[in-house]
């Protein structure tokens, strides 16, 4: 996987690239070189386009002033940009705190959910819209926001083909825990989704020569009346404002916030996260005090498969393609398959508190990521299931019947004595791997309380004038229990839709 450094300073638009957890972080520490990348140099935090304007606006305190200001360059945000940009508003601008794009869309792995699509139709999946809402829902428990759901569900195949006609092609397609059918979206070679669709995305924003404020941090948003009028940024040191018709929060989660977390969780002090080091919860805190609703905030999910040293997480399409948890005993102790809440409060409950995600060579193969997990020097390995159990410090006869009776599920259709129907490949003989793997913070659920326009309400349920939000950021689409592959889909339809509301608002 190619790696890009990050050879910004000040506020400079950055070309698609594709980074590690380790390269994001090396890329925001090494803010210092100067170097323009891209077709737009953009100097300091306020940007000269083809298409931005510098009219004013009332609210704001200084003369630079968009049509719309986008706070992330996460899927959402950049999928709002593009989506309002094509639908006629050109005067738009996104801004990003980092010196990196993508936020922790970066690090989606699993692939997009999405229902109807016609790459399930190509490949025979019968699968419906409203099957897909009712394991949403389901999976999250009913806890969910019904109508936001139901919107979501409904928009995915149209998402899938908006992707597609960007170049972003997600045709291979999986499981993922707390799904019947195959429906997660993946690019054609079964590699993470996230490092096709940043540089995806990226290559349409600058295709449309949108401008990116890098390393320019929004602050605060500036009201007039009830009306969201413009942006308190600060870039280079400085603080300035920007005027906007209408300001989209894409800021993502706040994982990489632990006081934050804390706040909201207090039994997860001390867990890892799996989140880039920009994840801090900003846009909570503008949205609370533009008046906002937050919603369902202590809906913050740890996901079972995150390797501790490195805090990488573990593409739940390994499981999803076969793979088996085993604790330290070297014995399977749930399905594998079940809703990441329920996998990681089994996880907790053994030895250690940890489990081994244990594969052969077909699975090792069939993702991608794992070869990059290996470089990384997390898989454990053997020739067989005896090195591989010595390499664990499992017993090998332990193991060796786990992965025995494994197989017997897999292929004589045994009853799984813990209910896996998903996923169950047969173990071959051969090469062995595992990844040592234990919970960690992954996504914040709860959110901003937004309707179907991506509108930001109040709690009377009012819209907030010139306030939108969409992607992590938003809260009560998930529900309590997010299934893998959702993220992808929510940043996607409610990132293309806010652009496309906005667009039509502002007409
Ligand atoms: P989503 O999946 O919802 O698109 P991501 O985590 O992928 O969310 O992206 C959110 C982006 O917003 C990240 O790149 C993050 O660094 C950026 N961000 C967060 N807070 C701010 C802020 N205050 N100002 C500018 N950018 C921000």
């Amino acid at each position: 996987m190619a790696e890009r450094e990050n050879d910004t300073i000040g506020s400079t638009l950055q070309a698609p690239h594709r980074l590690t957890r380790r390269s994001f972080i090396a890329g925001v520490g090494a803010m210092g070189a100067l170097s323009v990348l891209g077709g737009l140099g953009l100097a300091g935090c306020s940007p000269q386009s083809e298409g931005a304007s510098n009219g004013g606006s009332e609210g704001a305190a200084e003369g630079e002033s968009y049509d719309v200001v986008i706070i992330g360059t996460g899927g959402a945000g950049m999928s709002a940009a593009i989506a309002a940009y094509d639908k006629g508003l050109t005067n738009v601008v996104l801004l990003e705190k980092m010196g990196v794009n993508g936020g922790n869309t970066n690090y989606s792995s699993s692939g997009m959910n999405a229902s109807e699509t016609k790459f399930q139709k190509e490949q025979g999946i019968e699968d419906s819209n409203d099957l897909f809402a009712k394991e949403t829902l389901d999976g999250g428990h009913n806890t969910g926001d019904e109508q936001l759901v139901k919107f979501m569900c409904d928009n995915s195949a149209g998402a899938i083909d908006w992707l597609d006609s960007l170049g972003i092609k997600l045709d291979n397609i999986t499981l993922t825990g707390g799904m019947s059918v195959k429906r997660c979206h993946r690019p054609t070679d079964g590699s993470a989704v996230g490092l096709t669709m940043v540089p995806g995305l990226l290559a349409a924003v600058e295709e449309r020569k949108i401008p990116v404020m890098m390393n320019c941090e929004a602050k605060e948003l500036i009201k007039d009346g009830d009306a969201v009028t413009g942006v308190k940024v600060k870039a280079d040191g400085k603080e300035k404002v920007l005027g906007a018709k209408a300001v989209i929060l894409a800021t993502g989660g706040l994982g990489a916030n632990p006081d934050m977390v804390v706040q909201y969780r207090p039994d997860l002090k001390g867990y890892v996260t799996t989140n880039q080091p920009g994840a801090t919860g900003d846009g909570y805190t503008m949205a609370e005090s533009a008046g906002a609703e937050l919603v369902q905030m202590d809906q913050i999910q740890i996901h079972p498969t995150v390797e501790q040293s490195s805090s990488t997480l573990i593409a739940e399409g390994v499981r999803g393609g076969g793979a088996i948890l085993v604790n330290s005993e070297g014995k399977r102790f749930f399905d594998e398959m079940s809703t990441r809440d329920k996998v990681s409060a089994a996880e907790l409950e053994q030895p250690g508190s940890f489990a081994w995600c244990t594969f052969d060579q077909q699975v090792y193969d069939a993702n991608k990521a794992i070869a990059k997990y290996d470089k990384a020097g997390l898989v454990q390995k053997g020739a067989n299931v005896a090195e591989l159990a010595a390499a664990i410090d499992v017993d090998p006869a332990t193991l060796q019947a786990t992965i025995d009776a494994y197989n017997a599920v897999t292929t004589d259709g045994a009853a799984d004595e813990f209910g896996r129907t998903e996923g169950c490949i047969a173990f071959a003989d051969g090469n062995m791997y595992a990844i040592k793997v234990a919970p960690g913070i992954h996504h914040e659920m709860g959110g901003v309380k937004i309707n179907e326009k991506n509108e930001a309400l109040d709690a009377s349920g009012n819209a907030i004038p010139g306030l939108y939000a969409a992607g992590e950021v938003t809260g009560g689409i998930h529900g309590n229990n997010r299934i893998g592959g959702n993220a992808v889909c929510d940043i996607t339809v409610f990132g293309k839709n806010v652009g496309e509301v906005v667009a039509a608002a502002l007409a």
